[in-house]
């Protein structure tokens, strides 16, 4: 089963109009260059730079995520986005469920699945975070964890074409800390099978998991070579077009 690699940069809420068309415009021109990209490739800016992000890399290849959703079409949410106005503005991708999110937000795994469900609704796909804290993982939860929280953040109707989930350690995020390729290789098989069992062996095959904590250009290749890692959901080293840029070719 080849399951096409996606590497996706979340940009989290960094970014002014000149940094981000700078940033978005760049990465266009170097896409436009390539001969050939063995991978997806989506930024997820914020949500005041989505419209003009997604008129830059227009026409590219390259794909514009939002970094969250509300979970209702419209209504009285002030300061609240709908994954239909993402959509009407160019995004093809949410990320769902980031452990900021969860952390700032108290978002449950209720909360993700209802996200990831009005994502769906709305003709984008989600990409559903998940992953242990390192407390959990000291205390030798961490394949318990996940899979509660896969099982309580997967809405219906989840099938490769609509859903991406991503492994992301809270103890890597933004900490320099890395799974090593034992780790990530191990939590990702396990969330393939317990997407077996929840999904069916066909979806559990075919769904992309990305892996996301410090993802850098000196590591990328080792985690991205991996049987069960389907990409990367990379935060700091994608707000520098050269690391963004090594992390593709690393894919390649
Ligand atoms: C993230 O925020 O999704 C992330 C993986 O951040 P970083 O790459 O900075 O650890």
């Amino acid at each position: 089963m080849t399951r096409r690699t996606l590497i996706a940069g979340n940009w989290k809420m960094n970014g002014l109009s000149a940094d981000g068309a700078l940033l978005a415009g760049n990465l266009a021109r170097w896409y436009r260059e390539q001969a050939r990209i063995n991978a997806d490739v989506l930024i997820c800016p914020p949500a005041t730079l989505l419209g003009m992000a997604a008129g830059l890399v227009g026409g590219t290849g390259i794909s514009v995520g939002g970094q969250d959703c509300h979970v209702s079409e419209a209504g009285a949410h002030t300061g609240d986005i709908s994954a239909a106005m993402l959509k009407d503005v160019g995004c093809s991708h949410v990320i769902v469920g980031h452990s900021e999110r969860r952390a700032d937000h108290g978002e449950t795994d209720a909360t993700v699945r209802a996200k990831a469900s009005a994502a769906i609704e709305a003709g984008l796909i989600p990409i559903i975070c998940i992953g242990e804290t390192d407390a959990q993982r000291e205390a030798g939860k961490t394949l318990d964890v996940i899979a509660t929280q896969l099982r309580g953040s997967l809405p219906q109707g989840a099938l490769a074409h609509n859903t991406v989930i991503a492994y992301e350690p809270v103890w890597a995020i933004g900490t320099g800390k890395v799974a090593t390729p034992d780790q990530a290789q191990d939590v990702h098989r396990a969330i393939r099978r317990d997407l077996g069992a929840f999904l069916g062996p066909q979806a559990a095959a075919q769904i992309r998991i990305l892996y996301g904590g410090s993802m850098k250009p000196g590591n990328a290749q080792s985690l991205l070579a991996l049987e069960d890692v389907d990409g990367g959901l990379i935060g700091g080293a994608s707000l520098q077009l050269d690391d963004f840029i090594a992390i593709i070719e690393a894919a390649l």
